[in-house]
């Protein structure tokens, strides 16, 4: 095990901020590495020439089939930052495409066809009011006045409902939208390329579940937001 004298006599010895930053990964990792198969947090041990993690299960039994093999912690924590990274970058991507589509929201075709609606709504209520005068001043009959009247009434009412009905579907767009770009804007502290670093990987790694040297499953501690705010940001597109 690295004591915490060993690291802070390598610090005085001039080590420097990676080596630093990798010792603060480690100690990170130690606790979330796990077998894939019987769950159990591995065991971890150091060497002079190399650190490992294995799985104890496997010296008592075989039952689910945990195996002995030693997995190289330099290994996982380049599989770990590798799948941090690549996720970072895609979110990050992502924000920028939920800001450009908040952005043409106001301005989208449905606000558009909204604001035709408003106006033609505007126009039959104004010719409504003229049949009506008309009306009254003798020029039309009884009978013409009320089917006319019905007419109008029916493509206002056809077009206040439609108009409405778009009302309700962009609000409720826009509130997925602010959903997914909350989300996407929390990873806005980073910048597309950025290496994750120890407190990065602390919160969003949630655990490492090795089953293999080439089958790693790292668990992200935002896996069900990202899943949510992807199927909103699909439905706003
Ligand atoms: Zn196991």
């Amino acid at each position: 095990m690295i004591s915490r004298g060993s690291r802070l006599s390598k610090l005085k010895n001039g080590e420097t901020q990676i080596n630093l930053y990798l010792d603060n990964i480690k100690q990170i990792l130690y606790k979330r590495v796990r077998c894939g198969y019987c769950g159990h947090v591995l065991r971890y041990r150091t060497s002079s020439s190399r650190n490992y993690y294995f799985c104890r299960t496997a010296n008592y039994t075989d039952k689910y089939g945990c195996t002995s093999t030693q997995y190289s912690e330099d290994e996982i924590i380049n599989i770990v930052k590798t799948v941090v990274k690549s996720y970072m970058d895609i979110i990050l991507n992502l924000e920028r495409l939920s800001t450009d589509l908040k952005q043409t929201q106001n301005t989208s075709s449905v606000q558009k066809i909204i604001a035709r609606l408003t106006g033609e709504i505007e126009q039959l209520q104004s010719s409504k009011r003229l049949l009506y005068e008309r009306y009254k001043k003798g020029s039309l009959d009884k009978e013409t006045y009320f089917k006319d009247r019905e007419s109008i009434e029916c493509n206002i009412n056809n077009k206040t409902l439609e108009r409405e009905t778009l009302s309700v579907h962009n609000i409720e767009q826009e509130e997925v939208l602010n959903m997914a770009h909350c989300f996407f804007g929390s990873f806005t502290q980073f910048q597309i390329g950025d290496e994750p670093n120890a407190e990065v990987i602390n919160s969003l790694v949630e655990s490492i579940l090795i089953f293999d040297r080439d089958k790693t499953k790292v668990n992200l501690s935002f896996a069900e937001k990202l899943e949510k705010a992807l199927h909103a940001l699909n439905q706003s597109l």
